[in-house]
Parts: structure tokens; sequence; C-alpha cells
């Protein structure tokens, strides 16, 4: 079993209530191959809500203590980004999925690059606050743009 960030496969829970739908991954889950998380509302943020980004690091970072995750309205939403990620790790490990398709650039699904906390639309290195748990956790990631090259394996 795998497990893919929820907006990738249609479901409205993007910051603006919107989805980033890829047919491909959700035929995944149409076949029972997959299952769909979405850590910020597992932490309990509504849908729609304010755009957020780490402050001060990455999602590694946050888990150390040493960066945060502000939205744009300038409130602390960290607590919420944990509490969400840890509860997805726990569904993850519940399914037993090893492997995660997750969306890219967000400050909780992002890989390899994330917004870089000054919501200017500019990049920076570094994996975001789920990411970097899961990867913590010894979950295979991957983001939706090269999925196939990243899991290297894939016999559903
Ligand atoms: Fe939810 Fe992750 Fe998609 Fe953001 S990127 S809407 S946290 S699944």
């Amino acid at each position: 079993m795998i497990a893919i960030s929820a907006c990738l496969i249609g479901d409205n829970v993007r910051y603006d209530g919107s989805h980033k739908l890829n047919d491909e991954l959700r035929h995944l889950i149409q076949e029972n191959k997959a299952i769909a998380i979405c850590p910020e509302v597992l932490g309990g943020l509504t849908t729609p809500r304010p755009p957020a980004e780490i402050v001060g690091g990455d999602g590694f970072d946050v888990w150390e203590g040493r960066a945060k995750v502000v939205a744009t309205t300038g409130e602390d939403v960290t607590d919420a980004f944990k509490q969400g990620a840890l509860k997805a790790l726990e569904i993850l490990q519940a399914h037993q999925c090893t492997a995660v398709i997750l969306k890219s650039k967000s400050p909780s699904c992002g890989m390899f690059k994330i917004y870089d906390g000054t919501f200017s639309g500019e990049l920076k290195s570094g994996d975001g606050v789920s990411s970097a748990l899961f990867m913590k956790h010894g979950i295979k990631v991957a983001d939706e743009s090269n999925w196939k090259a990243q899991l290297g394996f894939l016999s559903f």
C-alpha cells in the first residue's frame, strides 16, 4: 500500500479550497492500491485557510524546534502542522504504507524544494513538515512530478 497527498487525487483540501488532480494518481486510489492523506486537514486546519510557509529552516528544522510554520496572517501554525503530520504518520503505519507520493513545494508535503518563508513565490532547498517526519520513520517519499523514478519499484 502507498499513500498520496489528498489534493493530488482531486480532494478540495488545498489552502484555497482547490485541488491539484493527477488522473494517474487518482486511478491508484480507485484501484485500492493507495490511500489519501492531507496532513493540514488532519491537523485541524480549516479549508480554505491562509497560506503558510516554513520560516527559519525546513520541516526537519521544525521538528528540531529551530523553525516554525507561519501563516500570511502572522499566526504561528506550527503545532497544527506537527499534529497533522503525526496523525498522517499513524494512518500510514496503520495501513502499512511503505511509500507516499506527495505534493511538491508544500510546507507540509513538499520535498527537496519548498517555498522560502517570505511569501514571495521563491523556493529554497528543504522538505515539508510531514515529508520530514515520514522520512525520519523510514517511509519512502516521492513527489508527484517524478514519483515513478523516485520510488523506483511500484509493482503495485
Ligand atoms: Fe493537504 Fe499536503 Fe495537499 Fe497541502 S499539499 S493540501 S497538506 S495533501
